[in-house]
């Protein structure tokens, strides 16, 4: 059975141009319950550590650069079938290729800076929630 719970960080692009809060008003009425968030900025080491399992792919070190570059928002939420119905609202990684009313299609400006994240796996989502929020954060 597919898991209630998955994790996502408004990007440094969203958070600059101020669409932080369209996206969260967003993210609540397609149903998904803000568990747990805060507002913070990644040292490019902490970014390098996130993206790791991306370590091999040649935008790595850009990736790395920007998602340090500048304030970001994590959130843990909870839906049912969290994980997949989270990627159907936040659209294609290339904002070109994003569906019409995703997140991604309205808010991104680049491949790279394609304003948000969601895990893509159960098991992703634990432990990417676990990277930025402790147990007793949640509520
Ligand atoms: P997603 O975020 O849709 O799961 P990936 O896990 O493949 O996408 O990639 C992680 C992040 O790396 C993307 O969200 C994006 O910020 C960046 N990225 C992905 N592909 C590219 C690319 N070809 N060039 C630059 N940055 C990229
Ligand atoms: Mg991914």
């Amino acid at each position: 059975m597919a898991g209630t719970i998955t994790y996502t960080m408004i990007k440094p692009d969203a958070v600059a141009a101020g669409n932080a809060g369209a996206i969260i008003k967003m993210i609540q009425e397609a149903g998904f319950r803000i568990v747990a968030m805060k507002m913070t900025k990644m040292s490019p080491e902490t970014a390098g550590k996130f993206y790791e399992v991306h370590k091999e792919r040649g935008f790595y070190g850009e990736l790395c650069a920007y998602m340090s570059s500048g304030a970001i928002v994590p959130m843990i939420l909870e839906k049912e079938n969290a994980v997949e119905d989270f990627r159907k609202l936040i659209g294609a990684t290339n904002p070109a290729q994003a569906a019409e009313g995703t997140i991604r299609k309205l808010f991104a400006k680049s491949i790279e800076a394609n304003a948000i994240h969601g895990s893509d796996s159960d098991e992703n989502a634990q432990i990417e929630s676990n990277f930025f929020f402790a147990t007793t954060d949640k509520f």
